[in-house]
């Protein structure tokens, strides 16, 4: 190391990357769709770039510390990270160009595939809303420094006066959330590549040296999951050997780790036994480190502002953690325990909050701003930042003691509660109700719940948002469209309809706007990948349904036919996982008052001649804790609120539910222990694979393995879809099994959906025959 100037007193470890206006994202689609070129893209991102680092020094982050984090990306900070170490799986190998290098063309093409080629994979990143692309790794991989984006940002912004700390993902972390390719033996694990890909951090940590980067950000929060695949054991090993490798590098940056997401548990003692300068810790979803060998001798960076979250929290509290922190070391700064990249930029951006909301609420921009406060608190003591901890007690407390944050009637309700109120009556008799209640052939069929969203459904919601359509004429809109919707499925001769879901934004926003408790924003947009962004409701206080959501909406969709339809809700789980949860009490309290909420829902549907309902929980599997010891409390309550949530109905009544993915590992119990009479999974992507999952798990109840991926335009033929149901009827007795897609159609047109269903019910007429 030439230099060893101080880690900043306060940083972050990420910001968002997608503008306050959404800026990124409009430049890049506007790419994708051959409107602008690649220099006015690379145009838009400079600029973008550099607002940003103006920003976060007006916000109180050093212009010439390092404290500004080089987090920017086009799409992903994995895909970046592929692209720095040339890790280019073979059958894109003709993106790459003569000079080793992906231009900006081929980089999207690998996060969205072009022709037959398919796409890098897409997954969760750790227990975020984020996904990220999966790499794919094999013998074959050839790393060598093939990007050199992270060095120009870095002199970018050097030139235009800021000295940045570049950050990307670290090389554990980047092997571990690897899969093998597709040319990998059996047996071969990513990691196992660990010592061909060092060399090329090592260059790029030269390569930043030179340029005068002081310090560089390694993110490695692979080592506080225990989901990861490869075992603990290795992983610890592969950490060692890593950070003892580039540690020993001469004329390198500063480095330092960052583990967001959770305690690094026992990987913390290994990292501080390697010659790193800086670790940081999450302190806001971890806990401090119980072992501190080696502590002493690093920098600690206290993660001890929620990056994960909107609240303005404890200042207080987390100063207090920071200060605790210090007894483990005498170099300690305070940072976000996350990127800031689950958050929205600013609340002063939102007008319609009302008087007391935005005071309890802390954006990215206000917590560069906390975390700016606290290091001055650090340095300077407690007494200079008096007043801002006065002020976020203060909020704390009017939070504390608002209106709606609790309501005598909701906790009185949630307390008589009895394990009575969980339970449905035996399957068997109601397997024999439901029969005899709605007279279904053998392999039912039906769909997911949405109809593709078209341009005049996404302009008619638009133009009743901007109040140019009066409420009574946006409802006659929907109502139109519903039986459109209607006849098209009488026409096609699926036997369970859906009323398709046109007037819902979104699947959880639709619900949050309907109950008290939550608040939606205007510009709260975060990340989910790409250039795709959600504006996650804000889930203030206690929860309940003041009138009826969905009722009428399904009861005219009833009314216009004589087959049964399905009422359509989204479950208390996902409810939570895609939105900002209240950080005052447990998951468990508030998903309980959600599933209460749903629990009228249902039985207003029921009372209204409603005879399926439908409950989609696609979050189940994501909400999971990365920790182990954490799983059985998580899988109690989750599964508890569904139960609650749908228990209330007569043996008759059929409750379905949705799950958006084919992993079942885990989770396979829970999913049975919800009880849901019909559940539908994805599988046309694995072709069926997860039906063996099924028989495995003893399974006896309704279940509906997608028949089709709707995640592409391609219609599948009668022949395939016939294939499939065989497959699946190998394992799964006829009995139990129905007929649908992988999941919703609101993201398809009309024309591949019209053909599709129809193939669909084609392929269930030919199996029926049969049977
Ligand atoms: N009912 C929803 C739909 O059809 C389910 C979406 C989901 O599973 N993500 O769109
Ligand atoms: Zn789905």
């Amino acid at each position: 190391m030439t230099t060893t100037s101080p880690f900043p007193a306060g940083t972050i470890l990420g910001y968002p990357r997608i503008g306050p206006r959404r800026q990124l994202k409009k430049a890049v689609e506007s790419f994708w769709a051959g409107t602008t070129s690649a220099a006015e893209l690379e145009d838009t991102a400079a600029t973008l770039r550099q607002a940003t680092r103006a920003r976060l020094v007006a916000l109180g982050l050093g212009a010439d510390d390092s404290s500004i984090p080089g987090s920017f990306s086009f799409y992903d900070q994995v895909l970046d990270a592929l692209c720095t170490v040339g890790a280019v799986p073979a059958r894109y190998a003709s993106l790459v160009g003569a000079d080793g290098r992906i231009d900006l063309a081929g980089y999207f093409t690998l996060a969205r595939g072009e022709g037959d080629n398919l796409p890098l994979e897409m997954t969760k990143w750790f227990d975020s809303n984020y996904h990220y692309l999966v790499p794919e790794i094999g013998p074959e991989t050839v790393f060598s420094l093939s990007s050199d984006r992270i060095v120009r940002e870095f002199v970018e912004a050097k030139t235009a006066g800021y000295l940045t700390r570049p950050v990307i993902v670290g090389p554990v972390t980047f092997l571990l959330l690897s899969k093998a390719s597709d040319e990998a033996p059996a047996g071969f694990s990513p990691l196992d590549r660990l010592d061909d890909l060092l060399p090329v951090y090592a260059a790029l940590l030269q390569r930043l040296d030179e340029a005068g980067a002081q310090w560089v950000q390694l993110d490695e929060p692979a080592l506080v999951s225990e989901s990861i695949d490869t075992a603990r054991t290795e992983s610890l090993a592969a950490l060692g050997r890593a950070y003892a490798t580039l540690g020993r590098l001469a004329g390198r940056p500063a480095i330092f780790v960052a583990a967001p997401y959770g305690s690094l548990d026992d990987a913390l003692p290994v990292l501080a036994g390697t010659p790193v300068d800086a670790i940081g810790l999450d302190l806001v979803r971890g806990a401090l480190p119980l072992d501190t060998a080696g502590l002493a001798a690093k920098t600690l960076v206290a993660g001890v502002i929620d990056g994960h979250n909107i609240w303005r929290g404890d200042l207080a509290l987390a100063l207090e953690k920071a200060e605790r922190l210090a007894g483990f070391s005498p170099r300690i700064s305070v940072s976000t325990s996350t990127s800031l990249l689950h958050v929205p930029h600013d609340v002063d951006d939102e007008a319609g909050l009302g008087d007391d909301l935005p005071g309890w609420l802390a954006f990215a921009d206000q917590k560069v701003g906390q975390v700016a406060t606290l290091a001055r608190g650090l340095s300077e003591g407690r007494a200079a930042i008096a007043g801002d901890l006065a002020a976020a007690s203060a909020a704390l407390e009017s939070r504390r003691n608002a209106r709606g944050v609790r309501d005598g009637r909701v906790r009185a309700r949630a307390a008589a509660l009895t394990e009575a109120d969980f339970s449905r009556g035996d399957y068997p008799a109601r397997l024999a109700a439901q029969d005899a209640a709605l007279g279904l052939p053998p392999l039912p069929t039906t769909t997911i719940g949405s109809f593709p969203q078209t341009g005049d459904i996404r302009r008619a919601r638009a133009r009743r948002h901007a109040g140019e359509l009066s409420h009574d004429d946006y409802r006659a809109l929907m109502k139109a469209e519903i039986a459109r919707v209607v006849a098209l499925q009488e026409e096609i001769g699926l036997d369970v309809l859906v009323h398709g879901e046109p007037e819902r934004n979104d699947m959880v926003q639709y619900f949050a706007e309907q109950l008290d408790g939550f608040q939606v924003t205007e510009n709260g947009w975060v990340q989910s990948y790409g250039s795709r962004c959600t504006r996650p409701s804000i889930l203030w206080g206690d929860v309940s349904r003041p009138r009826p959501i969905t009722v009428d909406w399904s009861t005219y969709t009833q009314g216009l036919t004589a087959k049964p339809v399905k009422g359509m809700l989204t479950g208390p789980v996902t409810i939570l996982a895609w939105s900002f949860v209240r950080d005052d009490q447990p998951l468990a309290e508030t998903a309980t008052q959600v599933a209460l909420a749903l629990r009228d829902e249902i039985h207003d549907l029921e009372a209204a001649g409603i005879g399926l309902v439908q409950v989609d929980e696609p979050a189940l599997r994501e909400l999971l804790p990365l920790k182990k010891k954490d799983h059985a409390d998580y899988l109690d309550w989750s599964v508890g609120s569904f139960r609650l949530a749908t228990a209330g109905v007569a043996d008759a009544t059929q409750i379905h539910t949705h799950l958006c993915y084919s992993e079942f590992g885990v989770v396979i119990d829970a999913i049975r222990n919800l009880d849901a009479d019909v559940t539908s999974i994805e599988a046309a992507r694995s072709r069926m694979e997860v039906v063996a999952d099924i028989k495995a798990g003893g399974f006896d109840h309704g279940i509906g393995p997608g028949v089709y991926d709707i995640h592409s335009p391609r219609v599948p033929s009668v022949a395939e879809i016939t294939a499939l149901l065989d497959r699946a009827l190998e394992s799964i007795p006829e009995r139990q099994v129905w007929v649908n897609p992988d999941c919703g159609l609101k993201t398809r047109g009309y024309k591949e959906t019209v053909e599709s269903l129809h193939n669909m019910v084609a392929a269930t007429r030919a199996v029926r025959a049969r049977i």
